[in-house]
């Protein structure tokens, strides 16, 4: 087997299959056409790529909602990526994660979800499950096999993020994993943070891997995509049926970015990696911060699991908690002048982007111990990193001013 170097640039592409053309083209069609019922009916039952063309990962091909090739070669690209045995693709990350979720619950079922949880994903169990008498409780992102009190006997769904959003606690997966297998309860686990290159969750005894393809993937803040991965014949039969009869799809021409985004993102991966430790080393000896959260950097919160889970990898995000609560001016003074970090939701293109947010509102389990203290959220980009130091240095004498 090649490397996964190697494998980003070989993953999904089929020239002989597209007249020589090097990348998959972009294939839009609604309706596709057969040369005889028999084919359609065929096409109907998933036979005709169902091995070839789509890596075993649609079940019905006789109408665009089933794929294209363009979305077949970024399903089969990326199931290849994450050891899965099936890739379907739905028009973001967050509707991957619902549409996950939605196949797999019924009524009367709990869920088993991570404090630290990407905030859409908290809100949709709040407000959609519940309507659907689906419970969740919410479990501290550090709980490891302590899980096994926390499982009812309806518990259906154990899902994780890590690191988790914005406070970037680590889980660990291997352990919750292995209870939850036990208990056949199904294991969920939404690695947009390390994206396919970093972890692998499927070889970590999880299910189903969901991607934000929206982030590094695609890399370049132009599209909105998920992908779900999952390995074993029942778990993938349930995502397959649940897709479908959800009506989701993906957009050929967003998949056909995403793997143009596919090919160069390790070297991306690498710079941002490079970057975020000189920025992260900046912002550890300012006066400012009291505490850095980014696994990633030595003596940070989660850095032996993610030295153990995350083949040295993974994304270029910091948090930091100020030494106290500084007044909307002075903050507003920072960050709104800011000229290379970008004030905007998301991450993992191009550009570097700051937020402010504070972690109280969107945790109901873990302790908070920094009071109300400001947070910040620094996504670095591809901009040199000496550029970025000074524009944060600029930044924090304005704060202080
Ligand atoms: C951005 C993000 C998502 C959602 O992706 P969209 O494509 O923006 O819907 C899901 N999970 C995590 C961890 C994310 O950061």
């Amino acid at each position: 087997m090649v490397k996964k170097t190697t494998r980003l640039v070989a993953a999904g592409r089929a020239p002989e299959k597209h007249g020589g053309m090097v990348n998959t083209p972009i294939y839009q069609s609604s309706t596709v056409l057969f040369p005889t019922l028999d084919a359609y009916h065929q096409a109907e039952k998933g036979k005709e790529y169902y091995e070839e063309m789509a890596g075993g990962s649609t079940l019905d091909f006789s109408y665009g909602i089933g794929g294209t090739p363009t979305i077949f070669a970024l399903q089969q690209a990326l199931a290849e990526l994450e050891k899965g045995d099936a890739c379907v693709l739905t028009s973001s990350g967050l509707s991957a994660i619902t549409a996950t979720l939605l196949s797999v619950l019924k009524a009367g079922d709990h869920v088993l979800m991570v404090d630290s949880v990407y905030g859409p994903t908290r809100r949709f169990c709040n407000k959609n499950l519940s309507a659907l008498n689906i419970e969740t409780t919410y479990y501290d992102s550090t709980i490891g096999q302590e899980i096994a009190s926390l499982i009812q006997d309806n518990t259906r769904v154990i899902f994780m993020e890590s690191p988790g959003s914005l406070t970037f606690e680590m889980q660990d997966v291997a352990a919750i994993s292995a209870i939850a297998r036990k208990k056949n309860i199904v294991t969920m686990f939404d690695n947009s943070w390390a994206s396919p290159l970093y972890f692998n969750p499927l070889d970590h005894g999880v299910d189903i891997s969901i991607q934000a393809v929206t982030k590094y993937i695609s890399g370049h803040s132009d599209i909105l995509l998920g992908a779900v991965i999952t390995k074993g014949e029942e778990i993938t039969r349930t995502i397959l049926q649940g897709w479908r009869h959800l009506g989701m799809s993906a957009s050929p021409n967003e998949c056909y970015l995403a793997l143009r985004g596919l090919r160069t993102m390790e070297v991306r991966m690498k710079q941002h990696k490079e970057s975020t430790l000189l920025v992260a080393e900046y912002l550890k000896n300012r006066p400012e911060v009291q505490k850095l959260l980014c696994p990633m950097v030595p003596g940070c919160d989660g850095h032996d699991m993610w030295k153990r889970d995350f083949a040295g990898g993974g994304a270029s995000l910091i948090s930091v908690v100020l030494d106290k609560r500084y007044d909307a001016a002075a903050l507003s003074s920072m960050v709104d002048n800011l000229t290379l970090f970008g004030i905007g939701a998301s991450w993992g293109g191009f550009e570097s982007l700051v937020l402010d947010f504070n972690p109280s509102t969107i945790r109901t389990v873990s302790p908070w111990p920094y009071g109300d203290a400001t947070c910040l959220r620094f996504y670095v980009g591809l901009e040199d990193p000496d550029d970025l130091i000074a524009d944060l240095e600029a930044g924090f004498n304005r704060l202080c001013a």
